[in-house]
């Protein structure tokens, strides 16, 4: 059988028809430990966030080697996307996801000039006053 992703579309539609074909089974599993968003073979009780890169890398477009972030945007124009409850800017996510931590105090300078792509190639950890700097001179 080929491998199912149990948070799959074919898997939550199997798990659909699981509840729709055996209510008791499922009312009696969630009654015996408490569990009202219990779901057969699926997704653990409780909502379990994917990682922002995940979602982040689900919504890029490569043009000209740039990762274009095709997602929200923030008012200067940067990809941003949500984890742990805070909105975060998608170059640092993808930046900390393939290279490393950003050293405290740095920005990261798009050496393309691209304000939304992610591609970590194109991102350069500077001081603000180096970043401000640059961008004069572009
Ligand atoms: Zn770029």
């Amino acid at each position: 059988m080929a491998y199912k992703d149990p948070q799959g579309p074919a898997a939550r539609a199997s798990q659909r028809r699981y509840r729709q074909r055996h209510p008791e089974r499922v009312a009696a599993i969630q009654r015996a430990y408490h569990l009202k968003n219990y779901v057969p073979n699926g997704r653990p009780p409780g909502k379990v966030p994917r990682p922002a890169i995940d979602r982040l890398m689900e919504k890029v477009d490569v043009v000209d080697g740039c990762w274009l972030y095709r997602g929200g945007k923030s008012s200067g124009g940067y990809g941003k996307i949500s984890e742990a409850g805070e909105t975060r800017l998608t170059h640092r996510v993808a930046y900390e996801a393939n290279v490393g931590p950003i050293p405290e105090g740095l920005e990261l300078d798009h050496l393309c000039r691209v304000t939304n792509c992610v591609n970590p190639d194109h991102l350069e950890p500077v001081t603000h006053a180096e970043n401000m700097r640059r961008a004069r001179a572009s």
